[in-house]
């Protein structure tokens, strides 16, 4: 058997897997998806993660456009986490996601990520007509919206189609050894921007956000936040933070405690 023949087989078998266990009102643009590939998904849930997968722009805009229908919830503001049992993340390269911290999660049925009703397969709109899948936790679109977010480098290939393989920071050729970058960088985000709107501010993990540029031009803008950092932090001791605080104690004075 060729090859071809041998995928042909695969894919008839599949597809009759698929149509047997197909709901009725299967979201059209995944089936359409699903019948195009070189394999065939074999069951209605595959078919659903292979579109996203293959869609994670819209993922992205679809995941922040649902966030944007829930708002933040009453009383959170973007914090980091202080110990390992409050739920937050420890870092501020990581999205902020309140409906993920216990104290504000919506329960079983609502997505973590964006707040809103998840319906059956995993999908953002009721197309049955039998209300929220009690045993879901995520849209399959806001899983993949939220790899993205996380691990934006993954999707280095789809970054440069975008730019046309340009680099977004000298318009040249993009090498193989590009990279991607956030336009504005995660750490000026969580000090400049940190109370913009929840989920306006999920757009800085975003494709709005991130670009693919040249290795050079990458260490070059990175050694330019350093700098930027840097001058940060003297402005930060000059008008009076925690260091600044131990330098004015009148010399010869106590020590702390005594
Ligand atoms: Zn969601």
């Amino acid at each position: 058997m060729t090859m071809s023949e041998w995928r042909a087989q695969r894919n008839r078998q599949a597809l009759a897997r698929l149509t047997k266990a197909l709901p009725e009102n299967f979201p059209g643009p995944a089936l359409v998806h699903a019948l195009n590939r070189p394999f065939t998904p074999p069951m209605p849930r595959l078919a659903v993660d292979s579109y996203w997968r293959a869609h994670p722009i819209r993922a992205d805009r679809l995941a922040r456009s649902m966030a944007a229908r829930s708002g933040a919830p009453d009383g959170w503001t973007w914090r980091l986490h202080s110990s390992h049992a409050d739920g937050l993340a420890s870092s501020f390269r990581s999205p902020p996601a309140p409906y993920r911290e216990p104290q504000f999660s919506r329960g079983p049925g609502y997505c973590c990520v964006c707040g809103q009703p998840v319906y059956r397969l995993g999908w953002h709109l009721d197309l049955w007509d039998k209300g929220a899948n009690r045993n879901a936790g995520w849209h399959t679109a806001c899983v993949i919206a939220w790899r993205l977010w996380n691990a934006p480098s993954d999707h280095a290939a789809l970054l440069r189609r975008l730019q046309g393989r340009r680099c977004a920071e000298t318009g040249r050729r993009l090498w193989k050894t590009a990279e991607v970058d956030h336009r504005v960088p995660l750490f000026r985000v969580w000090q400049e921007h940190r109370n913009t709107d929840w989920p306006a501010l999920l757009a800085y993990w975003g494709v709005p956000n991130l670009q693919m540029i040249n290795r050079e031009a990458h260490a070059a803008k990175c050694a330019d936040e350093a700098g930027y950092r840097g001058r940060r932090r003297v402005e930060a001791h000059v008008s009076g933070g925690g260091p600044a605080l131990r330098q004015s104690r009148p010399p010869g004075g106590t020590s702390l405690g005594e």
